[in-house]
């Protein structure tokens, strides 16, 4: 009898840096997920969603890859509590979708709305307001898992709660999340009131943000990674709180519409040269210059929180080898001297990145492998060139001396060594891992890379 349908492809993350073959399923109904699992033709099998990690999180090189985007029903709501039900591979732009205009937004949400439930349960996301709410995990109340073994484990933080806590920020490696229930945030607009506000450096930036953090739900900093001397770190703060009804204007009409948007696509890789020192600059200076102090601007939902989801592919713009996102926290006690001393490492390599995001964490939660902790994290996207490798790996060098680690879902380069020095619950992680799957089902590029499975 033939086994479960596959199609052999060779896929990527968003950073299309690695680029691997795997054998992807794309299964309709869930009975099918426990067919595949006993079927073991491929060794092994990774769940994915939308492929929003940047490196080989959602890759499973020679194995299979079960794709959960096509189970993505909604299962129930309760609007008194805003509490959603639905299938793992819901995508928060659908949850968007359907329950922004009832007044309800994601509690939690990364910086793009094109990742599924099931993904950033993986991952254990975080968003602007990480220093006030913490990661998604504080919203989810339950989720039902599919081990390696076939069983369906509710898990919560009074059932199963060691699966409960391994699974979020656990990539994929516990089992296959197949729904969940989430707690959304109740909002009155599809608007956010923003203040603006320029710093000269990075010390500037971070006294500004700690002080006034916690006045805004919502906080976070674009770095000109380029500045050097008295002006190395310099910034804009961009900070804010969802605009209640009575603070929109007459012009809008409809409070919590999803307000139009132009969409543009970019239909073919940019030569890789494209995004040098120099064009970087230009950019920043702009960037700079344009962003003047400003007070409760009102700024629509996809603007604040999804930028560049307004161009689709945007990831081609660092031409056909593609990029890393290097996201890195560095613990309070050491977060101005560890980000200084990145950021000089950066400038010294003569590299830029397009894009550096400053962002503060408050406390971490239980997860062996969630990635957040109080203090500061950066993120830098870096074109994939020669020199990338062995400067990332002195970087990871660099973050391990003050106590700082990388996010796993950004992460493509990592060795397990670096791995085990940034993540001190990666041995429990393991022992959760070995009681779930002792025959190792499930099983990713980056879990093998980083000694995980
Ligand atoms: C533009 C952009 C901005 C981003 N901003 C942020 C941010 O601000 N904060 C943040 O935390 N992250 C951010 N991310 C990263 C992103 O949120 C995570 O990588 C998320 O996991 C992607 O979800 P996905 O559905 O695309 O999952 P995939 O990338 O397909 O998979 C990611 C991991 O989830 C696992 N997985 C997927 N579905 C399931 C399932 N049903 N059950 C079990 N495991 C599963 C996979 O095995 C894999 O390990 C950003 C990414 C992009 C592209």
């Amino acid at each position: 009898m033939a086994g479960p349908n596959f199609i052999s492809q060779v896929i990527s993350g968003w950073g299309r840096f690695p680029v691997e073959p795997c054998q992807v399923f794309r299964p309709e109904r869930r009975a099918e997920l426990a067919a595949i699992l006993a079927s073991g033709a491929q060794g092994n099998y990774l769940p994915r969603g939308l492929g929003r990690s940047y490196g080989d999180a959602a890759l499973n090189a020679q194995g299979g890859v079960i794709s959960l985007t096509r189970l993505n029903r909604f299962l129930g709501f309760d609007p008194s509590g805003g509490i959603l039900e639905c299938e793992a591979g819901v995508s928060f732009a659908e949850i968007l979708r359907h329950f922004l205009p009832r007044g309800f937004f994601p509690p939690v949400t990364p910086g793009t709305k094109f990742v599924t439930l099931g993904g950033a349960i993986a991952a254990d996301v975080h968003g602007k307001n990480h220093h006030r709410d913490g990661t998604l995990a504080n919203f989810i109340l339950d989720f039902k898992l599919l081990t390696p073994s076939g069983e369906v484990r509710v898990c919560s933080r009074d059932t199963n709660p060691q699966i409960f806590w391994t699974t979020l920020g656990g990539m994929g490696l516990t089992g296959i999340v197949l729904s969940a229930r989430v707690n959304l945030r109740k909002v009155e607009s599809a608007y956010v009131l923003v203040d603006y506000e320029r710093a000269q450096n990075l010390q500037e930036a971070l006294d500004a943000m700690e002080e006034s953090d916690e006045r805004y739900a919502y906080s976070v900093a674009w770095i000109d990674c380029l500045a050097r001397g008295k002006s190395t770190g310099r910034a804009v703060l961009m900070r804010g709180n969802h605009a209640a009804r009575a603070q929109l204007p007459k012009r809008v009409k409809n409070p919590l519409a999803e307000p139009p948007r132009l969409r543009w696509s970019l239909p073919f890789d940019l030569p890789s040269f494209a995004l040098n020192s120099l064009s970087v600059k230009a950019f920043n200076a702009f960037y700079y210059a344009s962003h003047r102090n400003a007070v409760g601007q009102l700024v629509d939902f996809e603007s604040f929180f999804y930028p560049l989801d307004a161009i689709e592919n945007w990831n081609r713009l660092y031409g056909k080898r593609g990029f890393v996102q290097y996201q890195v926290a560095i613990p309070q006690e050491s977060s101005r001297r560890g980000l200084a001393a990145v950021l000089e490492r950066l400038s010294q390599s003569r590299r830029a990145s397009f894009l550096a995001v400053l962002k503060r964490f408050g406390d971490a939660n239980p997860g062996p492998l969630s990635f957040p902790f109080r203090g500061c994290t950066l993120a830098l996207d870096l074109p994939v060139t020669n020199g990338l490798v062995p400067f990332l790996r002195e970087m990871d060098r660099v973050v391990i001396g003050y106590g700082g680690r990388v996010y796993l879902a950004k992460d493509a380069l990592l060795k397990a060594e670096d791995f085990a020095a940034m993540y001190p619950g990666a041995e429990r992680f393991r022992a959760v891992k070995s009681q779930l799957d002792p025959k190792g089902l499930l099983s990713s590029s980056l879990g093998r890379r980083l000694g995980l499975v």
